[in-house]
């Protein structure tokens, strides 16, 4: 049996009827990777004796007739910059290339209470500074889908994953758009939870005013499942929010008569291919037909969205991973003779030409002198841009936009960097703003999938979730299977 192909809400009804086991179930997910994974190269590090064990332990559970978590027993994929314990978690960089940490993730500890299974770790962009995982120290992953093409980034491995059938569920993590695209790239389902939804304890910091975990999923229920068990309050990240976590799985109803959706018309514009566009045309009338109305909104300082986003996510990263300095943990440099010497060396060595701009960069916009001039420039901006979406609000329930202005491209590590900054311009300014966005496949141009945007108010989950819900359930474009071709 494809077991691989189901989806989790799908496996659990099974496992709980004891038609399937979870050890045959996970035993199904790692042929499955054993068959694709030389050409989609999705993991950094598998763990499959663990999970096994755990399979085991979970088909005890059943067979003792215990009530089961809707993901116990049904194995997911962890993006690598998510700690987990005594799993090496490398964020893709020579870095931390041997790292075991010491302590799990708040999300790792909530998956785990609820007895689920945890395949291995997945590639991304070194740091998960990146869109296409290209800047892993560890290889490209690559599109199934087409294989020529990059999966997005910077969770690529966790939503390639996804895609060719080698896990189940995966979680990724969302800077200025690292789980959303991807989705869209891979014609999976991604969302971002508001920030503060979801601890950010143990997910390896980059930019971390904007960080947030989130699922990648086959569907909205997935995601709204596994959403459930990963958001709620810590104490260990004091930006976690103090606020009751609704069951997302009741929001999905089949129904958007009356939901005033709101198009904002920046996103429509300029350097949106063409074939993009006439699929969210479609949906947009789809949405109308469904009895949803539409509006017209404006957002209009999106156009600095992305160069406010490349000043503050480099100055957080900067200070953020000063401390891999090869003196506490990380890459060292042996050679070298003196502390100085030793920690240059490390830096030098241990990390990608994309993660050292970024350093540069960060540390340049925050020098004396350029603070004011940059920085501070910056953080004016991003309350402008958030003061935008307050504005639209007001005027709708939720705002439809692509998720990206562009479909999965060629692998060859020749683009420009700043021409692929540019191309995070539909989902940094949800960042900024700390809103919650998914990205739901919308159909195909050219046998690739094209992703939706759905914007949520701040802690509104529900009615994106919803709204998503409704699309996935009028059409069948989740149900359709990456044909891992090309190459
Ligand atoms: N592509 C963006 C960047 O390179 C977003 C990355 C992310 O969300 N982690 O910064």
């Amino acid at each position: 049996m494809d077991l691989y192909k189901s989806t989790a809400h799908e496996l659990h009804e099974k496992l709980v009827k004891k038609e399937i086991s979870s050890v045959e179930l996970t035993y199904n997910v790692y042929d499955r990777i054993a068959e694709v994974e030389k050409d989609v190269k999705a993991y950094v590090t598998l763990d499959k004796e663990n999970a096994l064990a755990q399979a085991a332990k979970v088909d005890k559970m059943i067979a003792a007739g215990e009530a089961i978590a809707p993901l116990a027993g049904i194995p997911g994929a962890i993006k690598d910059n998510i700690s987990t314990k005594g799993l090496r978690t490398t964020c893709s960089s020579k870095m931390l290339e041997n790292l075991n940490p010491i302590y799990d993730a708040h999300v790792i500890e909530k998956l785990r209470a609820d007895e689920t299974i945890f395949l291995g770790k997945t590639n991304l962009d070194e740091f998960a500074m990146g869109s296409t995982t290209e800047t892993s120290y560890f290889g490209t992953s690559h599109n199934p889908w087409n294989l020529d093409l990059v999966p997005g980034g910077s969770s690529g491995g966790s939503a390639a994953a996804i895609a060719a059938g080698e896990a189940i569920w995966s979680l990724g993590s969302d800077t200025g758009g690292s789980i959303r695209q991807p989705a869209s790239f891979t014609g999976c389902v991604g969302i971002k939870p508001t920030y503060g939804r979801v601890s950010r304890y143990g997910c390896v910091a980059f930019a971390s005013s904007l960080d947030q975990i989130g699922p990648i999923t086959k569907d909205v229920t997935d995601a709204a499942t596994v959403l459930n068990t990963i958001c709620g309050v810590d104490a260990h990240d004091s930006t976690s929010l103090p606020v009751e976590v609704p069951d997302f799985t009741k929001a999905l109803k089949q129904d958007v008569k009356g939901l005033k959706i709101g198009l904002p018309k920046e996103y429509f514009g300029k350097g949106l291919d063409p074939k993009v566009d006439a699929i969210l045309k479609k949906a947009i009338a789809d949405y109308e037909a469904m009895g949803a109305e539409i509006v017209e909104v404006s957002l209009p300082h999106t156009e600095y969205a992305v160069i406010t986003y490349y000043i503050i996510a480099p100055a957080e990263a900067s200070a953020n991973l000063a401390r891999f300095d090869g003196v506490r943990y990380g890459y060292r440099n042996m050679k070298a003779t003196s502390a100085p010497e030793m920690t240059t060396a490390s830096r030098t060595e241990g990390f990608g030409s994309e993660v050292k701009r970024r350093i540069m960069l960060g540390t340049y916009v925050l020098s004396s002198g350029y603070y004011d001039a940059y920085y501070l420039k910056a953080m004016q901006v991003r309350t402008l841009i958030r003061k935008d979406f307050e504005e639209a609000f007001k005027q709708c329930d939720l705002l439809l936009t692509p998720t990206s202005p562009v479909v999965a491209y060629p692998i060859d590590g020749k683009m420009d960097p700043l021409a692929i900054y540019m191309l995070d311009v539909c989902t940094i300014p949800v960042n900024l703003a700390g809103l919650p966005g998914i990205s739901v496949p919308a159909g195909f141009a050219d046998g690739l999938p094209v992703g939706m945007q759905l914007i949520g108010k701040l802690l509104d989950e529900e009615t994106i979730l919803r709204a998503a819900y409704t699309f996935e359930q009028a059409h069948d474009y989740h149900k359709v299977m990456a044909p891992l071709g090309g190459k």
